[in-house]
């Protein structure tokens, strides 16, 4: 596929929504903004600024994204997994501080490997997100500089993130060694980015990636809102995660502080996955240097403080969750890597099984140079369903309705997909 103009791919439903092109751009004529209708950000291009030099386009990683080469380029040494993408070791672990670990999302590893490397000197900041004071439905990336700053930005914002818009001031802050924080996608971007610019590649020398099944729109929020009789105007701190394992979500207006413990029942409808999520292949963040997710475990489920799993993928890194396992920043148990696939099943099997299903049956597909597992035919009924359920949430009327439908009726219509697959496994 040629594609000349981020336009295009923004057209073709393929922009994921990172925010690369806004700060690769040396003419500033791109602008992520909220596309409210879809609930996500899309780029709005200045044509009378644009130069036509193409750097958004060559750094875009929506439409296409060589995995092959870049993850063997990066990771030479690695072994590899179909499912993980290639790794040195595998492990389970937390924040060996309390506070820190309960008031995250999932054992606080993130926010404490940030914090000791900034201690200890290993970076100057780290480029990370927080919801806005002024306005807390909408997501901030920026770079922390203090110890604050990151615990700030701690815990999942399950909300779409243009993170990377944040590279401009990444690129022009004095600071000289940065650790980033992104989604696949976000260190898709970066990744490309870093190719075109030597100056990026030299400043990020760590980048940490999260595990993604798909980021729910903002639409997802406000269901949740409505559903809650909350006025979106008075909303004062939005935190979807954090109070231990696998956590709450906190809501606070200009009366009550609320506590949602089944937030993902509504935000996480299928009406409310981006459409470009559909077709995104990458679950662990095969890019990342290190990659975190939940422990879902059986061993785990007791585990009411949480507990992270960790793809460590170079030896800077290794080394680095060495040193902080033994001085006692973090605690690191070697797992074996087919715990790490046991605690991501419904994950792995929507990135990597049911994959291919959807990019058959729609038009425009991203590249991405490797080869897919072959899906079940009951997984090409269960992608129309949920091709059909986005186009459905993209009515105005439907979104309208969506707050008056039983709960009980949601749910039902949420599992449907695992009534009729029962027997899927990866
Ligand atoms: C949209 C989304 C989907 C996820 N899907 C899965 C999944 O399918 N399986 C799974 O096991 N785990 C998933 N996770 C990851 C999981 O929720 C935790 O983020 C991860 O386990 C790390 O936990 P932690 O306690 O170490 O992170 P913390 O110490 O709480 O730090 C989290 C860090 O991530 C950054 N961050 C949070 N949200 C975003 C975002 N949306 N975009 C960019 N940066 C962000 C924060 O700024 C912070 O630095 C998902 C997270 C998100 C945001």
């Amino acid at each position: 596929m040629i594609i000349n103009n981020i336009l295009e791919v923004s057209k073709k439903g393929l922009c994921v929504g990172c925010g690369t092109c806004e700060s690769v751009c040396p003419k500033n004529s791109i602008k992520m903004v909220i596309n409210k209708k879809k609930g996500i950000y899309l780029p709005n291009i200045n044509q009378k600024l644009c130069n036509d030099c193409e750097l958004c386009i060559k750094s875009c990683p929506g439409y296409e994204l060589d995995f092959n080469s870049l993850s063997s380029e990066l990771f030479n040494k690695c072994n590899t997994n179909q499912l993980i993408g290639k790794f040195l070791d595998t492990f389970i672990g937390y924040s060996t501080n309390m506070h820190i670990r309960y008031n995250s999302s999932s054992g606080g590893m993130i926010t404490q490997i940030l914090i000791s490397s900034l201690e200890l000197g290993i970076i100057d900041g780290a480029l990370v997100t927080r919801m806005k004071k002024g306005n807390p439905l909408i997501p901030e990336p920026f770079i922390a500089k203090t110890k604050e700053e990151i615990i700030e930005a701690s815990k999942s914002k399950y909300c779409p993130v243009p993170l990377n818009s944040a590279l401009n001031e990444l690129m022009t802050t004095k600071l000289k060694k940065i650790a980033v924080v992104g989604l696949p996608c976000h260190i898709h971007g970066i990744r490309k980015a870093e190719k075109i610019n030597n100056k990026l590649r030299k400043k990020i020398i760590i980048h940490l990636g999260i595990f993604c099944i798909y980021t729910p729109t903002f639409n997802g929020t406000k269901l949740l809102l409505k559903k809650l009789s909350l006025n979106e105007e008075k909303i004062k701190n939005i935190e979807y995660r954090g109070k231990g394992w696998p956590g709450s979500m906190k809501i606070i207006d200009h009366k009550h502080e609320i506590i949602v413990n089944e937030y993902w029942k509504f935000i996480g409808l299928n009406f409310f996955i981006p459409f470009r999520c559909l077709k995104c292949c990458d679950g662990t963040n095969e890019l990342a240097d290190i990659s975190f997710g939940d422990a879902w475990l059986p061993e785990y489920s007791n585990d009411k403080i949480g507990s992270s799993i960790i793809i460590s993928r170079t030896k800077f890194s290794l080394e680095l969750l060495y040193s902080l396992n033994e001085n006692n920043k973090i605690n690191l148990n070697e797992i074996d890597v087919g715990k790490v696939i046991e605690s991501q099943r419904g994950m792995l099997y929507f990135k990597k099984k049911s994959f291919e299903s959807r990019i058959k049956i729609s038009r425009n597909s991203p590249e991405y140079n490797i080869k897919h597992l072959n899906p079940y035919l009951m997984d090409y009924v269960t992608s129309i369903y949920i091709y059909l359920s986005i186009y459905l949430a993209s009515f105005s009327i439907f979104r309208k309705l969506l707050p008056h439908i039983p709960d009980k009726i949601l749910v039902l219509y949420k599992l449907f997909p695992t009534l009729i697959n029962r027997k899927k496994r990866i």
